[in-house]
């Protein structure tokens, strides 16, 4: 029997392994040395299995594959399954293990949910009319309207989800569950057959907005290796494509490179680079982040709706909260609840960015020379670490708490009284007692400030200050670094809702 607070064997082995996997990168690096954290890099591709594997036409098929049957398992499930949250792998699936821990994929392997993305797989295979072989497919490739071409759409997207999400208990409903999965699917597979490449993968989704702009954080990266090949290049195969695979799907110049926004690791700049000069990097954490990044005001707006989300999240999940959302709706007040969180929520990403504006104009008047929109777009990317740190000791809680739900509901998807494996009537269990998860959450909170202040130093590296100094200068933003950071270690301190409690 399974005692609260023990944790079996393939939860501490997938522990052991991404810890082993951390540290053993680390080391890598360390030893690899390099005059700044720029030179140290470990490239992948020099690893003659590795570039078998990636340049392998059906390698990202061959990935894609298992997340498909989970993913439609999940929508049939979510459909005809029970409708108890806790036992329906549509919701646990969904929102207790994927969107948990889609963010501790991102920290350690950057974009490579986009890899194996589910309803971008189907898409492409019923465009394309091919799994994995190249083809012209079949889409009218309309121009994306130049106006949308930035995040916003995808942070709007994100809103969307969220109130879904928080405000129309999704999370607690399988048959709504399994219909946003299918308006992904949906939506995806109708912008593929209008548009040209994947706009909704740059542009629209929500998933790859939040992916890309953490992805800068990670350890993982496709870059060239050579900026002097492709400056010499002259049919750049890697934007327009050739017989071994596509132009790059998401509009980049994957030569020209820098940051790792808007790259969804498709492996395709790999194929057809006729020069063997695109690779797959492993760095060091947060090496995108410095004064060379090239900022742009939606993914500032992008990086400071995360930080205010994912506190509007901690929020809603404290039991004052839910107590009241329950009062509300049983009050029949259905109106003053949706007005209320709505009007919430928004303030939730508009009280972020105002305080961040705010905080550039004084840093600023403390001998800023540049402008403050300069300062805000910059400064913004610092507080990136903050966002994750809160998001991953959020979801390290419920991922703690109601994570072991999965392994009765992987023995009865449906609901319905199977018992595949055997571990149907398994009672959920918490992997770390109260006082080891709270420090682990503390020592998240604590990396992620230190990241920020790092991070705001290196991206005003070579900003020029008058008189009063640097110091001084980062003084405002860094206080609201410190600030996000106590508020969010009060929020962890606080009893928490889980995200699919059952009636049972
Ligand atoms: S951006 Fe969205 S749709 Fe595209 S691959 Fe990533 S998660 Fe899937
Ligand atoms: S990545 Fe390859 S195809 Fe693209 S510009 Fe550089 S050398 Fe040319
Ligand atoms: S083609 Fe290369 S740069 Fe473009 S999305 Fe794919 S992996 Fe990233």
């Amino acid at each position: 029997m399974i005692m609260k607070g023990e944790m079996p064997l393939p939860f501490s082995l997938v522990l052991l392994i991404l810890t082993g996997l951390w540290v053993l990168t680390s080391l890598l690096l360390y030893l690899k040395g390099g005059r700044s954290s720029r030179d140290r890099r470990i490239d992948l591709m020099r690893n003659g299995l590795v570039r078998r594997i990636l340049k392998a036409r059906p390698f990202q098929f061959i990935l894609q594959l298992p997340l498909v049957f989970i993913f439609l398992l999940i929508i049939l499930t979510g459909l005809y399954g029970s409708q108890d949250p806790g036992r329906n792998l549509a919701t646990v699936g969904t929102w207790t293990i994927w969107w948990a821990g889609i963010i501790f994929l991102i920290l350690f392997m950057g974009a490579s949910w986009c890899l194996m993305c589910p309803w971008s797989a189907i898409g492409d295979w019923v465009e394309r009319v091919s799994f994995w072989r190249k083809k012209e497919g079949i889409s009218l490739r309309k121009r994306w309207p130049r106006s949308l071409r930035n995040r916003y759409p995808a942070i709007l997207f994100f809103m969307i989800v969220t109130w879904l999400e928080l405000g129309g208990f999704i999370t607690y409903s399988p048959l709504y569950t399994a219909y946003l999965a299918i308006f992904m699917l949906g939506l995806t597979i109708l912008t593929l057959f209008i548009y040209e490449r994947k706009v909704f993968c740059r542009y629209v989704c929500f998933v790859g907005g939040i992916v890309g702009i953490y992805s800068n954080l990670s350890p993982l990266e496709m870059r060239s290796r050579d900026k002097e090949v492709c400056k010499v290049c002259r049919t750049k195969d890697c934007i327009w494509g050739n017989e071994r695979g596509y132009g790059c799907p998401i509009f980049e110049y994957p030569g020209g490179m820098t940051k790792n926004t808007n790259c969804i690791l498709c492996t395709e700049c790999l194929k057809t680079c006729p020069h063997d000069n695109m690779t797959l990097n492993v760095r060091p954490f947060m090496a995108d982040i410095s004064e060379r990044y090239r900022g742009r005001l939606d993914e500032s707006i992008l990086a400071l709706t995360l930080l205010g989300l994912t506190i509007f999240h901690g929020v809603t999940m404290l039991p004052q909260w839910f107590l009241w959302a329950i009062q509300m709706i049983k009050g029949k007040n259905l109106f003053g609840y949706i007005s209320a969180f709505t009007m919430l929520e928004v303030l939730s990403v508009i009280l972020p960015v105002g305080l961040h504006y705010l905080g550039s104009i004084l840093s600023r008047r403390m001998g800023g020379k540049g402008s403050v929109r300069e300062i805000f777009i910059r400064g913004s990317y610092a507080f990136l670490p903050v966002a994750l740190s809160y998001h991953l000791a959020h979801n390290i809680g419920h991922l703690n708490g109601e994570g072991s739900k999965i392994l009765p509901v992987l023995s009865d998807p449906f609901g319905w009284g199977w018992d595949l494996f055997g571990t149907a009537s398994m009672a959920p269990f918490a992997l770390l007692g109260s006082k080891a998860l709270k420090t682990i959450q503390f020592i998240v909170i604590a990396i992620g400030l230190v990241s920020a202040l790092l991070l705001l130093h290196r991206l005003f590296r070579d900003y020029e200050v008058e008189r009063r100094g640097k110091a001084l200068f980062l003084l405002p933003l860094s206080i609201l670094a410190l600030l996000y950071s106590i508020l969010n270690i009060y929020l962890l301190i606080q009893p928490m809702v889980m995200r699919t409690i059952s009636y049972l």
